[in-house]
């Protein structure tokens, strides 16, 4: 266990906390970790935690696995053994706000485990126990991320950056510049793939914006280690059973590519 701490342990020379990326999908992973450079690999419970520098700044990037259970783990690991004192979060969401168009990116304000119940006990969402359902990411970090990530998926920095030039957005059914919205990120261990399940959501939690399998459980872990948390969605579908995107071609093609445009970009402008 010494061991293990020293070998983590940060060097005095650089300022800001090392950052943990973890990203839902592996072809995410794949484009990250190709533009990272001097990689380490290190096993623990099962993935590869990827060691790099990266604009400056110690990066432990990491595939998250699918669901609540997976994230919290991969998080808990990068919090205690990798020393990270930072998380970001990259993957793809339903959307089920009334302007999240499939294309856009959504920036947490907030997250909620949507399939959180135990009520009568607790109130429905509400995290048992803790007397919140709503884990809040700090305003002024969601309008600096925000900000970013406008200026990186804008067409003139996906151009220069070869990021889309030979990806058919029209083709794929997709916007031309992509809306970043910031609001409510709901997450669970279900695929929404009808109107009516994403309806419900919308009736129950109106300003939520996306749905996804991961992002509250990364939040919740990072809450009670008091580390700020950053989740990042780009939207693959509309949660619903009109469904016209090809889900591999889109992550492939765009939601790697976008991942990472807005992952180097936050790490280039990144102050703490
Ligand atoms: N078809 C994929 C599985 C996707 S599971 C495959 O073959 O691997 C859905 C993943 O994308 C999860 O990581 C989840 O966070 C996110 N996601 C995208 N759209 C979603 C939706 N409508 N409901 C829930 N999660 C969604």
């Amino acid at each position: 266990m010494m061991a293990l701490s020293r070998t983590f342990d940060r060097p005095m020379t650089l300022s800001l906390p090392r950052i943990g990326v973890m990203a839902a999908m592996p072809e995410e992973l794949q484009a990250l970790l190709e533009a990272m450079p001097n990689q380490q690999p290190v096993q623990r419970a099962g993935r590869v935690f990827w060691l790099g520098q990266w604009h400056g700044h110690e990066v432990v990037a990491v595939l998250s696995r699918i669901g609540k259970v997976a994230a919290a783990t991969t998080t808990t690991i990068l919090l205690t053994e990798f020393g990270v004192g930072e998380v970001w979060f990259t993957g793809v969401a339903g959307g089920l706000g009334e302007r999240v168009r499939v294309g856009d990116v959504v920036v947490a304000s907030a997250l909620v485990q949507h399939d959180m119940d135990a009520s009568p006990l607790f109130p429905r969402f509400e995290l048992p126990g803790s007397g919140v359902s709503h884990l809040p990411v700090c305003p002024d970090r969601v309008a600096r991320v925000a900000d970013v990530v406008r200026w990186a998926l804008s067409p003139k920095q996906l151009a220069l950056g070869g990021a889309l030039t030979d990806v058919h957005l029209a083709e794929l059914g997709l916007p031309a510049v992509p809306e970043v919205h910031t609001g409510l990120i709901l997450s669970g261990d279900q695929f929404i793939g009808s109107a009516q399940a994403s309806g419900a959501l919308r009736d129950a939690l109106p300003e939520a914006m996306a749905v996804e399998m991961e992002g509250a459980a990364v939040a919740q872990v990072c809450h009670d280690f008091d580390v700020p948390c950053t989740v990042l969605r780009t939207i693959s579908d509309r949660a619903d059973d009109d469904a016209h995107l090809d889900f591999p071609r889109f992550i492939e093609s765009v939601a790697s590519r976008y991942a990472l445009a807005m992952v180097s970009a936050l790490l280039a402008a990144r102050q703490g």
